[in-house]
């Protein structure tokens, strides 16, 4: 316990300075977060994140908007021309709201929606009501399972068609089909699935929460060439901006989706961080390309570096990943949970998760048999393929050679003093993670 307002206020600033300084010093692997730019950072510290401004740009029912719609609308041209849509609604808070809206707009409660599993990569937003998922005990849902092929990470086609055909005949056709997850490696099977699901009357939804970046560089699939209806996403994942989500979709379903999402799942919708998402999206469309082959090209770097170094790293025979994400069998030296604490003593910041079969052979999330990599922020700092060898061995070194984390972590430093500025961005005046005082 502090004693006075003073020591709490300085306080607060305390960690968050020390915060910064750490993470100017590890190596960031988690696969759903990045680093954004200075631009970025500025544009999220303005006053538009003191405003309100409910309902659409032109017709809002606050005043004081003039220069918040203007941005809006700049952010919702630049979504159509990155992700070639015709319809965008950039007013969700993040992923799961986004999501929320898709359920609300599409779905009734009681209904019936097919996603995948979380052990197999689905999100918590997806999940049926007794795991607390925002679907099942939110919307009211009842969540299915996409069958998942273990060995190629991927949805199984057949295996999944037959379970479809099984709800059909007892009554429970669905009403929504998410593909996406959270551990998405593979582009999912959408086009050979979405006109078995349009058949069905189902609405087909993409959730690109981890891959919007790579899609908008054009590296991945493009789900709504491929025939999904809807499509909703994180901006902050592989998509390097601000914490926001956003929906994309065809026309004919803007007004559900505008209706959903306001009136339905956001009053004030974080105007600082729509602005933040707009200089991300600019950037992207200026550098996106050539970052997200990077990411990719790192991905697949780490994933052979680490199984030469002998991780059982999953998905080896496809050349592991063709996103910026990694998904590693640790087994062999413990489980998730406790790699995770012993990286991150070595400043490696990785996260623990569920393999496929975890759940079956008795483990849990907190101690799962798999950990999770991604390389979208180490390629934003301007990492490259034999970075991602030394990172390996660093990695190494903490779990097979169980060197002290202590000496690991003085080398990840030594590393990580050359990888200091964001890249794929017009302008580097600060440093990724200096902490900027404004008081
Ligand atoms: C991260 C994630 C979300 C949620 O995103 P937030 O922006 O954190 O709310 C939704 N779906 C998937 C598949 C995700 O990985």
């Amino acid at each position: 316990m502090l004693s006075s307002a003073k020591e709490y206020y300085e306080g607060v600033f305390q960690l968050l300075k020390k915060h910064h300084a750490w993470f100017r010093c590890v190596i960031p692997l988690i696969a759903s977060e990045n680093v954004p730019s200075p631009a970025v950072r500025e544009a999220i510290i303005t006053d538009f994140g003191n405003r309100y401004a409910e309902g659409w740009p032109g017709r809002r029912v606050y005043a004081g908007c003039t220069y918040i719609d203007q941005v809006e609308l700049l952010c919702i041209e630049l979504a159509k021309k990155l992700f070639n849509a015709e319809f965008v609604d950039v007013r969700p808070i993040s992923g799961v709201v986004a999501n929320l809206a898709v359920y609300t707009a599409f779905a009734e409660p009681g209904d019936y929606m097919l996603a995948l599993s979380i052990p197999s990569g689905g999100h918590i937003s997806m999940g049926k009501k007794k795991l607390g998922g925002t679907a099942g005990a939110v919307h009211g849902l009842n969540v299915e399972y996409l069958a998942l092929n273990h060995q190629e990470l991927n949805v199984d086609v057949d295996e999944t068609i037959r379970i479809v055909e099984e709800l059909v005949k007892t009554g429970k056709t669905p009403k929504l089909v998410m593909f996406g997850g959270s551990v998405l490696p593979f582009p999912h099977p959408v086009k050979e699935m979405e006109g078995y699901f349009h058949n069905l009357g189902a609405t087909v939804v993409y959730d690109a929460a981890h891959v919007a970046g790579l899609i908008a560089g054009g590296t991945f699939q493009d789900p709504l060439r491929e025939g999904a209806d809807v499509v909703t996403l994180s901006t902050h994942k592989t998509l390097p901006g601000p914490q926001h989500g956003m929906i994309l979709s065809l026309e004919k379903h803007a007004e559900r989706i505008k209706r959903a999402t306001f009136p339905g799942v956001v009053s004030n919708h974080h105007l600082q961080n729509v602005a933040g998402v707009a200089v991300a999206l600019a950037e992207m469309l200026e550098f996106g390309r050539k970052y997200a082959k990077q990411v990719i090209r790192n991905a697949k770097a780490l994933g052979q570096a680490l199984y030469e170094r002998g991780f059982k790293v999953l998905a080896e025979h496809k050349g592991f990943t063709e996103s910026h994400v990694l998904l590693i069998d640790i087994t062999e030296y413990g489980d998730g949970g406790k790699i995770e604490k012993e990286l991150e003593k070595a400043n490696i910041i990785i996260n623990r998760n569920l393999l496929p079969w975890d759940i079956r052979e008795g483990r849990h999330y907190m101690n799962p048999g798999g950990i999770r990599l991604g390389t979208s922020e180490t390629t934003r700092l301007g990492m490259k393929e034999k970075q991602m060898e030394e990172i390996a061995e660093f990695i190494k070194r903490v779990i097979v050679d169980k060197e002290s984390t202590e000496k690991v972590k003085e080398d990840v430093v030594e590393f990580r003093k050359n990888f200091q500025k964001v890249h794929f961005c017009f302008e580097k005046l600060r440093d990724a993670y200096e902490y900027i005082e404004i008081k």
